[in-house]
């Protein structure tokens, strides 16, 4: 998965990457493998939040339909959700409006043992923000070295950050919007607003590589997603993730000391209760 992972260094040009996975691996085969590190993310979530230590920041991007709602669900939909979070990031207040662009996002963040999953994120702020020119440039330019320093902040104080940018085609999109018209239980999904932002699709083509090419950094890379099918795109996303965890080599408390004596207790208990 790590060639979905974007370099510090790198400057992305998002023509050379693919909107559709077209490898070996078949779909049944990937839902199967799927549904394992499911599990594993269960687990692993449950020694998180046990150990109380790592803190996990997962953040998700893209055009609407990209699927940051299903993502959430098909990879997440197994957890606990004691110790998981989804913050979501709408339209800012008139109040959030008159702080800074990140006074509303810090209070998101994850705690000890927790996992947080922004779907939609601080990168508003140099996304549709830059698109509709809701600041004047030299306001939104600034942006990208104040979110790095941000989250090296998060980093420097234990927090593991991962953001996936969840690629779709042009053309998937209208497929997107067509299948949430005609599909009844879908249709609350559809916005007529939103057929208004495809139009900037080409702006936002350039807002996604500015983004990726500026703020994927060491301690909170940036992955491609290939997205245009949702089975690969939840695959990805759920084996970074598993992955990263995996590494973190996270340990439940130590075991309690006489936990014979506790034992022997709490049989003798359920003896009297019984008699
Ligand atoms: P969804 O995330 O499911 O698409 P909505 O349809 O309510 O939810 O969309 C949220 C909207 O809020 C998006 O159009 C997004 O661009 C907008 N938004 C999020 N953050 C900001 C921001 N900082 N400034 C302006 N608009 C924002």
């Amino acid at each position: 998965m790590e060639r979905y992972r974007i370099l510090p260094d790198m400057t992305v040009d998002l023509d050379h990457f693919e909107t559709r996975y077209e490898g070996e691996m078949d779909k049944k085969d990937g839902k199967k493998l799927l549904k394992e590190h499911n599990k594993t993310l269960r687990d692993l979530q449950e020694v998180m939040f046990a150990e109380h230590k790592q803190k996990l920041m997962v953040v998700l991007q893209g055009i609407d339909t990209a699927g940051k709602d299903g993502t959430i669900e098909h990879v997440f939909g197994d957890v606990n959700p004691q110790g998981t979070k989804v913050a979501n990031f709408k339209v800012p207040t008139p109040r959030e409006l008159d702080h800074d662009y990140l006074w509303r996002v810090h209070p998101h963040t994850p705690g000890s043992g927790e996992i947080v999953i922004f779907n939609r994120s601080h990168y508003e702020d140099v996304l549709v923000v830059r698109v509709h020119e809701l600041v004047p440039k030299p306001v939104w330019e600034k942006r990208y070295d104040h979110i790095n320093a941000f989250e090296k902040l998060l980093a420097d104080e234990g927090t593991t950050i991962l953001k996936f940018f969840l690629y779709i085609s042009k053309n998937e999109q209208a497929e997107r919007f067509l299948a949430r018209i005609e599909e009844p239980h879908k249709r609350w999904k559809f916005n007529p607003g939103d057929l208004e932002e495809r139009s900037h699709w080409g702006k936002y083509q350039h807002a996604y590589e500015a983004m990726l090419s500026k703020t994927s950094t060491p301690w909170a890379p940036w992955y491609i997603v290939p997205s245009d099918r949702k089975w690969y795109r939840n695959l990805v996303v759920a084996s970074v993730i598993v992955e990263k965890l995996q590494s973190l080599d996270m340990q439940p408390p130590e075991e309690l000391p006489d936990i014979d004596s506790y034992r022997k207790q709490l049989i003798e208990m359920i003896g009297k209760a019984a008699e």
